[in-house]
This record gives structure tokens, C-alpha cells and sequence, in this order.
């Protein structure tokens, strides 16, 4: 045996406790019936127009479709529907998060991992990568240019799995992040907002990240398919149990953790399949514990250094299909976030940011990548290749120029709006109005304290038309008192005071 596959073993026996998944098994089985989706997506392939505008209206009233409704908008050929289909979605979106898009940055933290995911640069067979973990001090001088050079608020931090990038690791990361804070041109720049990508755990690991200030807990299942699974996962590996990685939110649930984030990595099976898989998961959340997902992922397969699995296979998703399994995404989970990546092309993000609420900018996805390393020099760390490289303040700029505000506000989380208080609120439209006012607030101060020239002046523009909208609305959406009460707060923001929200 290779010390990959030994070190898995061993993680293996530490870290999965099977019988914490076993509460959630029905009659033995998952909430993923294999047969049963496929023989739904076959079943509702003929919906007539009409019926698949009572799905649509069904969604604009921000309930969460059933199994067959989504296959049936999985299987619309007409056109004249797809482009109803998309409108749908960019009008469900406004609904629920207004015109605000939400950005953070990922921040790798360790490279070591004990699996061998087949289309990963990160698996642990991969020889070519270059591989190791930040030291915290590392971790603080990463935190310190993107709070302090770049701007961000919002983090997502990112672990290969291995015992060297456990719990209590992770717990030390994130306190260090929180504790950065960094001279800026007006004011000072700190993280507010941790979010985690690591992989499965323990309740009693739960617990921990938990204390130490988890945001969002993502783990996305790659697919749904049990033997596409199968077949990029090795099974001597900790990944290659497919039952614990599905049942790793409701174990982070039980353990107290209420904001969790559900993805699929497009590419390693049918796109339909892993859209049913999605949304089977967001119910089975909802049903056990009567809060799905607060956001989803939906990144496609990227080359990736000495990695020739992701060309050759089968399932890869085209750009066009790419913006009909997003659309019909938000129509299925019509309440959740939607995430799209730095992943995709400019081009691609243009086309889907209308049914989105989050993006990355100014990514880097190498160890050590922000503050050591040029772009050059990342081939042999990053974990893939992107496929959008702008600066935060390029991305911005083009955001703003289109209407779009870009949101820097973590208060929900701080103010006690999650979990099932906050999809309350997303169901009923109230987040929006709590939303708007933070992200001009928020925005206003990244447009202080970091932004070019140009995008200050077309942020400023975009800024004075929402404050217009705001004093605009109706009193039930804001009250005189929270009209002022937000007046004042930007007055003081522009004269260099921060952090005000609602
Ligand atoms: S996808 Fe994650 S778990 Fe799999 S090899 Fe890459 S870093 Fe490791």
C-alpha cells in the first residue's frame, strides 16, 4: 500500500462514524433513488406549455418545486419556453435579492490531501503539484491582502483533506482571519465573514467550527450519481464513501451548524441528474430540518495541471446547457443563493449573473497565491484553472455599469438573520429590503476605501439611483425612521466611520 492510499486509511477510521448518518436513511435508502430520477426524467418529457407555466408561477411564488416539476422544466425543448424559463429565473432573483450581487474571494489553505479524486490537481496521486499548508502566519498575511489591498469582506476558505488540516486547524485559521484589520485609504479592512469548504466531519468536529465563527459550511457532493461516483473516487480513499459526504450537512445540522451550501461539480454525470440530485437535497434538508440550503454551487469541471480525466469526459456541460441547468436550478430552490465562479469565462458569468446572488473576483486558488506567488508562477499550486482572472475593482465596475449593486454586507449573519429565521425572511422578500440598505452602505465604503477612479464614478452614479429608489419605496418596504436612520449611516460612512448595518 502507498503512503496516499495508507494516510487515507487512516484518516478513514479517525474521522467517519457512520452511525451518525444512519438516522436519515429511510427504510435504508437515501434521498437519492437512482432509478426513481431516471425514470422521472423519462416520464416527464412531454409537459405541455401550459403546464410548464404553472411550474413557473408556482416558482414566482418562491416555493420549492417538486421532483417531477423540475423534471419537466429539465425537459422543455422549445425555445419560447427556455427564454420564459430565464426570465423566470432573473425575476425570481430580483425578487428575492433585489439587484445585489454578493462577491467574496477564496483563500486556499492547505494542498495536502489524502484522496485522489480523478479530475482534481489536488489529488494526492498528482505528482506534479506542489504541495503544503500555510502556517497561520501564512494564513494572516493572505487575510491581510484581501482585506487590506483587495478589499474583500467575505471569505471562502478552502482545505484539501488530510490530517494535517483537521478541525482544530481550521478552527485556528478562521480565529486568525477575524482578528486581521488593515490600515486602508479611509478606513480599515477586516474579514467579516469566514465560510468553509472542507470535508466532511464529525458531529463533535461540527461543534468545534462551529464556536470558532463558521459562516457557511460548504460541501458539494460532485454527483449524485452513486456509480459516477464511484468511478472518480476511489474507494480505499475517505472520499470515496459516498454516504458520508451526503449525509455531511445533516450531520452539520444536527450539530447546531444552520447555514450549509449544497453544490454538484457539472461534468461527471448527466447535467439533468445532478440537477434532480440537487434538488432531492435541498428537500431532505427541509424535511428533517425544516431549512434547505442557504446557497448553491454549481461549478463545471476546469483543466487542471497533469489532470487528462477532464477531457475526456463524457459529461461535460456546454455553455448552453450551462445557463438552462442554472435557470432551472432557481426555479427549483427559488429561496437559495446561487453561486457562479471564477471558473467560468467573463462571457459565461454575463450570461448567468441575472439569475445569481454571489461571485468570486480576483481569485487565486494556489496555496500561498495572493501574497508570495505572480500568476505565472501558479500552475503547479492551484487546484485549477480559471477562467476569469479580472481585478475585484474590473469586476465591479462592469457589475455597477449594468445595474447591478455589489454587496459587501455580512449583517444578516451578524444580526441573528440565519437559518430558519432567514429563509422566512428570503421567502417572504424581506431580506431584499434589509439587503438593499446594507449593500449601499457596504458598497459605498468599498468604493472609499479601494476603488479606481472610473469605477468610483460609475458606483457613485449607481449608488445615488438606489438611494432614489430607497426614499422611493413604499413605507411597509422602509419606514421615515429607517429612511433616516439610513441617511445618516451614509453620511457617517462617507466621512470615514464603517461597519453601520441593519
Ligand atoms: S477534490 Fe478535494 S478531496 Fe478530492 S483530491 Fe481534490 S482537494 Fe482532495
Amino acid at each position: 500500500m502507498d503512503s496516499v492510499a495508507r494516510g487515507s486509511e487512516d484518516l478513514k477510521s479517525k474521522v467517519i462514524r457512520a452511525e451518525e448518518n444512519l438516522r436519515y436513511l429511510r427504510g435504508g435508502n437515501t434521498f437519492i433513488d437512482e432509478g426513481k430520477i431516471l425514470g422521472m426524467l423519462e416520464s416527464c418529457r412531454d409537459a405541455s406549455p401550459q403546464r410548464v407555466r404553472d411550474i413557473i408561477a408556482r416558482s414566482l411564488e418562491i416555493k420549492t418545486l417538486k421532483p417531477e416539476e423540475t423534471a419537466a422544466l429539465l425537459n422543455v425543448k422549445d425555445s419560447v419556453l427556455w427564454e420564459e424559463i430565464f426570465d423566470a429565473a432573473a425575476r425570481i432573483k430580483r425578487k428575492v435579492y433585489d439587484n445585489r450581487v454578493v462577491t467574496f474571494a477564496p483563500l486556499y489553505c492547505s494542498s495536502l490531501c489524502v484522496n485522489n479524486c480523478a479530475y482534481c490537481g489536488f489529488r494526492g496521486e498528482n505528482s506534479v503539484i506542489e504541495r503544503r499548508r500555510l502556517s497561520i502566519t501564512e494564513v494572516r498575511k493572505e487575510a491581510e491582502m484581501l482585506a487590506g489591498e483587495l478589499g474583500h469582506k467575505r471569505l471562502v476558505v478552502v482545505f484539501g483533506e488530510h490530517p494535517s488540516s483537521g478541525a482544530d486547524y481550521i478552527c485556528r485559521v478562521m480565529r486568525e482571519i477575524y482578528s486581521v484589520k488593515v490600515k486602508t485609504r479611509r478606513g480599515c479592512g477586516a474579514i467579516r465573514r469566514v465560510n468553509v469548504n472542507a470535508a466532511p466531519m464529525n458531529e463533535e468536529d461540527y461543534k468545534k467550527v462551529k464556536d470558532a465563527g463558521l459562516g457557511t459550511y460548504q460541501v458539494f457532493q460532485e454527483t449524485y450519481h452513486p456509480p459516477a461516483y464511484s468511478a472518480v473516487h476511489p474507494d480505499w480513499t475517505v472520499k470515496g464513501d459516498y454516504l458520508w459526504r451526503l449525509y455531511s450537512l445533516h450531520r452539520a445540522m444536527a450539530a447546531g451548524i444552520d447555514d450549509v451550501a449544497i453544490g454538484a461539480l457539472f461534468g461527471l454525470y448527466d447535467w439533468r441528474f445532478e440537477v434532480m440530485g440537487l434538488l432531492a437535497h435541498a428537500r431532505d434538508l427541509e424535511d428533517f430540518f425544516g431549512i434547505g440550503p442557504h446557497t448553491v454551487s454549481f461549478p463545471r469541471l476546469e483543466p487542471a495541471a497533469n489532470t487528462p480525466f477532464v477531457k475526456d469526459s463524457a459529461y461535460r456541460v456546454n455553455d448552453a446547457d450551462f445557463k438552462k441547468l442554472v435557470a432551472v436550478l432557481r426555479l427549483s430552490i427559488p429561496y437559495a443563493g446561487m453561486i457562479v465562479t471564477c471558473r467560468e469565462s467573463p462571457n459565461v458569468i454575463r450570461q448567468v449573473i441575472a439569475m445569481c446572488t454571489q461571485r468570486d473576483a480576483s481569485s487565486r486558488v494556489g496555496i500561498g497565491a495572493y501574497s508570495e506567488r505572480t500568476q505565472e508562477q501558479e500552475e503547479k499550486i492551484q487546484q485549477f484553472i480559471l477562467g476569469d482572472n479580472r481585478s475585484l475593482d474590473e469586476v465591479i465596475r462592469e457589475l455597477a455599469s449594468l445595474g447591478y449593486i455589489t454587496s459587501f454586507c455580512t449583517a444578516g449573519y451578524r444580526c441573528g438573520r440565519t437559518g430558519d429565521n432567514i429563509m422566512t425572511m428570503l421567502k417572504s422578500g424581506r431580506e431584499g429590503c434589509f439587503c438593499k440598505l446594507n449593500a449601499v452602505l457596504t458598497f459605498q465604503e468599498w468604493l472609499d476605501d479601494f476603488a479606481g477612479e472610473d469605477t468610483r464614478r460609475i458606483g457613485e452614479g449607481l449608488i445615488n439611483r438606489e438611494i432614489s429608489e430607497i426614499e422611493q419605496r413604499s413605507p411597509s418596504d422602509f419606514s421615515p425612521e429607517v429612511v433616516k436612520a439610513f441617511k445618516e449611516y451614509h453620511r457617517r460612512i462617507k466621512n470615514g466611520e464603517r461597519d453601520f448595518c441593519f
